[in-house]
């Protein structure tokens, strides 16, 4: 359930609700919205009734939550969530791109990578340096190195970086160099490591996972939320299907789809989705169409020489004119990008 509390609530009268529900076995998180504070609660309905919480001071209503995740769904939070990034906002007014390599290639690649991305109007710098591929015998990622580089393009750009965390060593090595933590799809339901990046206090970017339905994705953000971590970006990256003609099949329904379920922000990744760079601007200008809040794209100075993922990377060139033309969808869609 969540205890929505009236706008003017004193800060007493929120304790004293808080204070009631761990009384009863609940534990309960407050979110602090712009207009009010909602405090989610998650423990046995049945003891709902004796609580009382509608007659104590401060509380408008108690909202039940029939959905399995609570604290990430719409019915506990109305407003949208905006997850900071550096100084990028994602989730309000302005499209937030996210682009570069796939991975951590040289400070040569990476430097080059973050130097155009960013004149074209990236204002987030991604690179793997941990690097889950399907076969062991592919570039596994520079590790700390490649952290070590993205810290110096961020010092050297101004833009915030973002990188894949796969396990806790990994985890406890990006906090030191990066300012977002990537969850990908191979790892959406490794739980234990959910919690440890809800636990990270760093904003998570948590792709969709290979086969993973709407509900799914949704609890995987809950388990990070649990945690006390709301900053948290949903990244729709495709599905696997029966289709074998593209990579995977990106689900663009589940853009407006997620956005009424959670208050959460949702961006799309075309590059892994498509696995070519011939589709990546069309589902790019598709995605900001449906409403996504961003786009994370791959961008490699030489995609022809990539270690990973060359044939859906596109080139600074192709990624600049790809921005202009996003910027005319998002400003169609009443966007500012
Ligand atoms: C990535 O972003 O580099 C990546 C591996 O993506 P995904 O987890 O979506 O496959
Ligand atoms: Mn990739």
């Amino acid at each position: 359930m969540v205890v929505v509390m009236d706008g003017r609530a004193s800060a007493g009268e929120v304790e004293a609700v808080i204070m009631r529900l761990k009384e009863h076995g609940f534990s309960p998180h407050p979110i602090y919205g712009v207009r009010r504070i909602v405090i989610g609660a998650v423990g046995d309905r049945r003891t709902l009734d004796s609580l009382g919480l509608e007659n104590m001071p401060g509380v408008e209503r108690v909202v039940p939550i029939m959905k399995p995740y609570k604290l990430v769904s719409r019915e506990a939070r109305e407003e949208d969530t905006v997850v900071r990034v550096g100084g990028a906002a994602i989730g309000g007014n302005q499209l937030v791109v996210i682009a570069g390599p796939c991975a951590v290639e040289s400070r040569e690649q990476l430097l080059a990578a973050a130097h155009r991305v960013r004149q074209a109007g990236a204002v987030i710098l991604r690179g793997g340096a941990f690097k889950p591929r399907t076969s062991p015998y592919s570039f596994q990622g520079l590790e700390e190195e490649g952290l070590k580089l993205l810290a110096e393009a961020a010092r050297q750009t101004g833009l915030a970086t973002v990188t894949e965390v796969v396990d806790e060593y990994s985890l406890e090595l990006a906090v030191q160099y990066v300012d977002m933590l990537q969850v990908g799809a191979r790892n959406m339901q490794n739980f234990r490591l959910l919690q440890a990046v809800g636990r990270s206090g760093k904003p998570v970017l948590l792709k969709r996972g290979l086969s993973a339905t709407v509900e799914e994705w949704l609890m995987a953000a809950e388990y990070i939320m649990s945690e006390g971590n709301e900053q948290i970006v949903l990244c729709e990256r495709g599905i696997r299907t029966f289709e074998q003609s593209t990579r995977n099949t990106l689900d663009l329904s589940a853009v407006p789809l997620v956005k009424s379920l959670s208050h959460l922000p949702v961006i799309v990744d075309p590059s892994h989705a498509t696995g070519d760079r011939r589709l990546v601007g069309p589902m790019a200008r598709a995605a900001v169409a449906a409403g996504a809040d961003g786009l994370l794209i791959e961008v490699h100075p030489e995609p022809a020489r990539a270690l990973c993922d060359g044939p859906q990377s596109l080139t600074p060139a192709q990624f600049a004119a790809l921005m202009e033309e996003l910027r005319a969808v998002a400003a169609a869609v009443g966007r500012a990008a």
